[in-house]
């Protein structure tokens, strides 16, 4: 499995030749709408990015973004993941109900080579989930935008325990949990990576990401940064 960070909570996942994109977020609409500004442009373009499916853990722009979303309502026919909140936002956007695969917490679904299981997620009055995928012997587990909270550890413990590769959000506001809580998930989910995420796209909610990979390098975790826009294998994380 391949894996491309898209900026913010934003991933392209690509297994045999299978796109499966996760809370892309690749428009200016947040700093049109909300006035937060980008500090990094977007790595690919909807065209670049060709999902067969994407999945948007909750219904806030910087993840449902209604600018790409509608674009690929409009001219592509990808299927469209998410739970209950985020498939009311698409069918309003226009999806055709057979486009929309449901994915609230606690359900499954397959994606080409992919396996799709929808965890707990506190992201304060929103619903949202965090995300468990596997595909060629290889899995990820994506926190998506979370508190630090009992449901979250319980639920990303019993099925999200030594994954390969834990995306965690760190940013510690609006909602989310602060590197200290991140670190502290890592430490019970002992994934054999880590890689921060959720900094680093809007100057006015992100953070260094040096605190949280010192956090995990003290706690004998493999910790590592990604890069927006490179392509990683999995396989080769470890060796990084
Ligand atoms: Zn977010």
């Amino acid at each position: 499995m391949k894996l491309t960070w898209l900026g913010q909570g934003g991933f392209l996942f690509v297994s045999e030749g299978f796109r499966l994109a996760v809370d892309p977020y690749l428009s200016d609409f947040v700093e049109r709408k909300q006035g937060l500004t980008r500090l990094t442009p977007p790595p690919m373009d909807a065209e670049e990015l060709s999902p067969v499916v994407v999945v948007c853990t909750h219904d806030h722009p910087d993840h449902l973004d209604p600018v790409l979303i509608a674009h690929l309502v409009e001219r592509t026919d990808c299927l469209l993941a998410g739970p209950g909140a985020v498939q009311e936002r698409l069918r309003k956007m226009g999806a055709a109900p057979g486009r929309i695969l449901p994915l609230s917490a606690g359900q499954q679904s397959a994606a080409g080579p992919f396996q799709l299981r929808a965890l707990h997620a506190s992201h304060g009055a929103t619903e949202a989930v965090s995300l468990l995928l596997r595909a060629a012997g290889q899995s990820v587990y994506l926190t998506g935008d979370t508190l630090y909270t009992r449901e979250l550890t319980a639920s990303a413990c019993e099925f999200a325990a030594g994954v390969d590769l834990l995306l965690v959000c760190i940013n510690g506001k609006w909602g989310n949990m602060d590197h200290l809580q991140a670190a502290l998930l890592a430490a019970l989910l002992a994934p054999r990576t880590v890689a921060p995420m959720h900094y680093g796209l809007f100057a006015e909610n992100t953070v260094d990401p040096a605190a949280f990979l010192a956090r995990c390098d003290e706690a004998g975790m493999h910790a590592v940064e990604l890069h927006v826009g490179a392509e990683t294998d999995l396989a080769d994380l470890r060796a990084n």
